[in-house]
């Protein structure tokens, strides 16, 4: 309420000073009457007038009216030397200069402007979140959120799959978290914080709040992120309070999302860090310091980039239990899938180790999206129950965005799109060692005008030079198809050249793949930080390899375009007949291609 008021007279002070400017620049009506030089000269020569006051730019005074009355008026001056003598020589009583005060006028209107305006942004900006009364009081509070799961249903370990491991490491601080004085007791040093780094959607902030969940405490989850606010200090005291709170309800869990937000590399970036960053980083390492010995905290931190957090956090007593959250593999995919589709009526043919097959590199959060998608597309169609059909298109869908229709693109239009997904997909059927074709399509899916699906028999974890290549390749295949038959390059091939330069960048500095790089490791530290502490360590390596850098991805690229041109002139025939099934049917099945193959081979 005291706020409101304290905002309300801040707005009307505003709206007064805004008002007087307002008048100042219209002026009071004139009670001078404004007269003509001439008649002002002949006025004083005739001894009508009083007084005269007469400054730079304009001279005013009173004339002598009938009856006795007088009359305020004003002239402009015109260069006159002889008005003096002329006023003297008509005995005018008063005459005097003045100085020219009108910059004091225009100053003042100026300083009311900025005032205004800095009042303006004070009150919409500034005391969004500093102002007087109750507001001021919560404004270094964390907005760290008290999960309650007592009244939703307890999330358990039960609820998280495929990482076995990790809720192994995890299974000591449940322990811990159950009955901090047998620790105690036993004079066993806990962890204060542990640290979950993974991908994203895999399951991070999910396993941490099972942790609360087993131990049964109270969960505090908060953001690094939402720390980091415009004024120095706020993300400390924020963080101070987040501490105090769970202190309060020990023992419980802190969960800090995002970590990397605030601790980041101190003196990293541009002048030396950012200093409200800092300031929160320093503010949570002397909060995991300060933990009493076993006091019944445990602070969970999780992030995607462990590559960037500050090592002050890693050191012992601090993060000391680091955690990786893995993507799940194929065993792991289906018991995720599983957990998922308990809540989900599946038909009985519908086998989620097939699913599980054909979402290699899905994480648990797409993986959740798959059976959700699913049912609602099941549910659309009226369906009983889940079928593996739902599954499979709602696989594609997580993959490339939800599907739109296809007559968006022109007929020229699908015809290149048609070209270019059966350039990648004869590459990839005609070379050695390449994912098989899965299936091919011209319906855009999201912003991919098509598509080319191609799926590993199992999850790989290595790679062969020879396999890239081919890869690269068929990436290659797409454009290559274009230029071929339209003579034209399209601007759809953005996608494929990134794709293919990273491989090829990839290949050089960090596979140790280019023979004239040798094997030799040149990834660069971190891309994203480009000053402060990149210029210690761009030194790296020397100008003269970053062009032979250059040069070793310009060969890769250009070998696999070669290669790729020259497999698809030697089949253009096949390619032809490819992309006009294409262009017709809009869609096919590995299984359609082998046999257009096999036709034109025959
Ligand atoms: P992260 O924090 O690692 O980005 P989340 O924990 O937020 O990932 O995961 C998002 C959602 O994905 C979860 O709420 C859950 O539904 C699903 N999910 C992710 N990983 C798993 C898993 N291992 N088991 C079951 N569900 C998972
Ligand atoms: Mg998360
Ligand atoms: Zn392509």
């Amino acid at each position: 309420m005291e706020n409101k008021n304290a905002k309300q007279l801040l707005l009307w002070g505003l709206a007064f000073i805004f008002l007087i400017l307002v008048f100042q620049n219209i002026k009071a009506p004139p009670v001078e009457k404004e007269i003509p030089y001439s008649e002002f000269k002949a006025k004083v020569k005739s001894g009508e007038v009083n007084e005269v006051r007469v400054r730079p730019d304009l001279i005013r005074g009173e004339l002598k009216a009938p009856g006795g009355a007088t009359q305020r008026f004003k002239t402009f001056p015109m260069p006159d030397l002889k008005l003096v003598e002329d006023m003297e020589a008509a005995k005018v009583p008063h005459f005097q200069g003045e100085a020219d005060r009108s910059w004091v006028m225009s100053l003042i209107v100026n300083v009311g402007w900025i005032v205004l305006f800095f009042g303006l942004w004070w009150i919409f900006v500034v005391r969004q979140v500093q102002v007087g009364g109750k507001q001021a009081m919560s404004f270094g509070r964390s907005r760290a959120r008290l999960v309650d799961d007592k009244k939703a249903k307890k999330t358990t370990f039960a609820d998280v799959a495929g990482c076995d491991e990790s809720k192994e490491e995890l299974q000591e601080v449940v322990e811990f978290l159950k009955n901090p004085e047998k620790f105690q007791k036993l004079g066993g040093k806990m962890p204060r914080g542990v640290l979950l780094f993974g991908a994203p959607g895999t399951g991070k902030t999910l396993l941490a709040r099972a942790v609360a969940g087993e131990a049964g405490v109270p969960f505090f989850m908060a953001s690094a992120s939402e720390f980091v606010e415009m004024f120095v200090g706020v993300g400390a005291s924020r963080v101070r309070d987040l501490f105090d709170q769970a202190k309060k309800a020990a023992p419980s869990v802190i969960f800090v999302d995002e970590l990397d937000a605030v601790g980041r590399h101190r003196f990293a970036g541009i002048g030396g860090g950012h200093d409200e960053r800092e300031q929160t980083l320093n503010q949570l390492l002397i909060e995991l310091d300060g933990f009493e010995q076993n006091q019944g905290i445990i602070l969970i931190a999780a992030t995607n980039r462990p590559d960037v957090i500050d090592p002050a956090l890693l050191r012992p007593g601090r993060f000391d239990r680091q955690i990786f959250i893995p993507v799940p593999h194929l065993k792991g995919r289906e018991e995720i899938l599983k957990v998922h589709a308990k809540n989900v009526k599946m038909a009985p043919e519908a086998d989620l180790s097939i699913v599980a097959r054909r979402t290699a590199g899905f994480s648990g959060a797409d993986l959740a999206n798959v059976i959700n998608e699913s049912a609602l597309l099941a549910a659309r169609k009226n369906k009983e129950a889940v079928e593996l059909a739902d599954l499979e298109e709602s696989i594609e869908r997580v993959m490339a965005g939800p599907k739109k229709s296809s007559n968006l693109m022109s007929d020229p239009e699908k015809k290149i799109v048609a070209y270019h997904e059966c350039g990648h997909a004869l590459v990839a059927k005609l070379l050695p060692h390449t994912d098989p074709v899965h299936k091919v399509s011209i319906v855009s899916r999201g912003h991919a005008l098509g598509y080319t699906l191609q799926l590993p028999k199992e999850d790989k974890y290595l790679t062969t030079r020879t396999e890239i290549n081919n890869r690269l390749a068929v990436l290659l295949g797409g454009r290559s198809a274009e230029e071929m038959v339209f003579s034209e390059l399209t601007s759809g091939d953005a996608d494929d050249l990134s794709k293919a330069t990273a491989f090829a960048t990839r290949m050089v500095v960090e596979f140790g793949m280019s023979d004239r790089v040798g094997p030799l490791s040149l990834k660069k530290p971190e891309a994203e930080i480009f000053l402060g502490r990149d210029i210690a360590q761009k030194a790296g390596y020397s100008e003269r390899t970053a062009e032979i850098i250059d040069e070793e991805v310009k060969r890769i690229v250009d070998e696999a375009h070669g290669k790729a041109r020259e497999l698809l002139q030697k089949n253009r025939k096949v390619l032809d007949e490819l992309a006009a099934k294409l262009f017709e049917v809009e869609i096919l099945s590995g299984e359609d291609i082998d046999a257009i193959l096999k036709a034109a081979v025959a």
